[in-house]
């Protein structure tokens, strides 16, 4: 689960802060501490506790919300679209800041990270290559299903990670044509074998097998669904295989499905960098481009 930004209200702190500062000290501290407390805040003289907390984020699926498109800014080199947010994960840390710095050390490229649907929607038209791993609940709007189709028929590369390749949204085609099936469970974190079974320029450079700690995803092909080719497979203790690194066929787009990357425990690795960065470069490198 990602780690809650809530702060927690200490109410010894504040009554030390109070008494420190206030000249009714004394009278105080013969008093029932926490009593004071809930009349200080009753009467607003203690409107929020310190300092305020300016991580918070705030909640898109919240009644009321209005997901608004905010234009983004985009530099030379490949414009790479990176999308996070949702549940069970720390989008910021891993998907954001961990892997957009692996993205632009890895070479000339223009990285923007959204969690807004509506953001996501408009600047499809202008990237190169989305790297998604949010599990939203309602990421998925008409405008978004459309622009995300859109993209991958007009040959632009796609890189889903983890919570990506799940079944997030009742939405079969993405799960069918853009993943080639989906994940409904996974096993507990813990440590297991990433098996290089192709080679490719997405696995290039990579061990014949790494370790990670990671949750291994149940990732089920649909026989319906778009062909997949396995790059490298994971199995499980009692010996289930599942694919963890995939390419995903399509008519135009390039689609590269990696279903590692629960946490820092992945994201954080040179192999798992490595892959990213190799995952990018091919996706970047489709019929999209060639026809520039
Ligand atoms: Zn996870």
């Amino acid at each position: 689960m990602a780690p809650g930004k809530n702060r927690s209200f200490d109410f010894d702190d504040v009554i030390h802060n109070i008494c420190g500062t206030s000249p009714f000290a004394l009278p105080i501290r013969f008093m029932e501490a926490r009593l004071i407390v809930a009349v200080f805040v009753f009467f607003g003289v203690i409107s929020t506790p310190r300092a305020a907390d300016s991580s918070a984020v705030l909640n898109k699926n919240a009644p009321g919300h209005q997901d608004v498109a905010v234009p983004l800014a985009w530099g030379d080199g490949t414009k790479i679209l990176v999308v996070g947010g949702g549940t069970s994960h720390d989008f910021q840390k891993w998907f954001n800041e961990a892997d957009v710095a692996t993205l632009r050390a890895a070479g000339k490229c223009s990285v923007n990270y959204t969690e807004s649907s509506a953001t996501a929607t408009k600047a499809l038209a202008e990237a190169d290559v989305l790297v998604s791993s949010t599990n939203q609940k309602g990421f998925d709007t008409p405008a978004f299903r459309a622009a995300l189709m859109k993209f991958a028929d007009s040959g632009k590369g796609i890189v889903l990670l983890h919570p990506a390749v799940w079944y997030n949204w009742p939405w079969p085609e993405y799960n069918e044509q853009l993943v080639g099936g989906g994940a409904r469970g996974h096993e507990s974190v813990g440590k297991y074998s990433v098996d290089v079974v192709a080679q490719h320029q997405v696995t290039r450079g990579l061990p014949a097998n790494f370790q990670v700690t990671d949750e291994l995803y149940h990732m089920t092909v649909d026989p319906k669904g778009a062909p997949i080719e396995i790059l490298a497979k994971a199995s499980t203790a009692r010996g289930v295989n599942y694919p963890s690194i995939w390419l995903v066929s399509h008519p135009r787009a390039r689609i590269v499905a990696i279903a590692l990357g629960h946490d820092g425990r992945v994201h954080e690795l040179p192999e798992y960098k490595k892959l990213l960065a190799n995952a990018v470069a091919w996706a970047a490198g489709g019929s999209a481009a060639k026809a520039r």
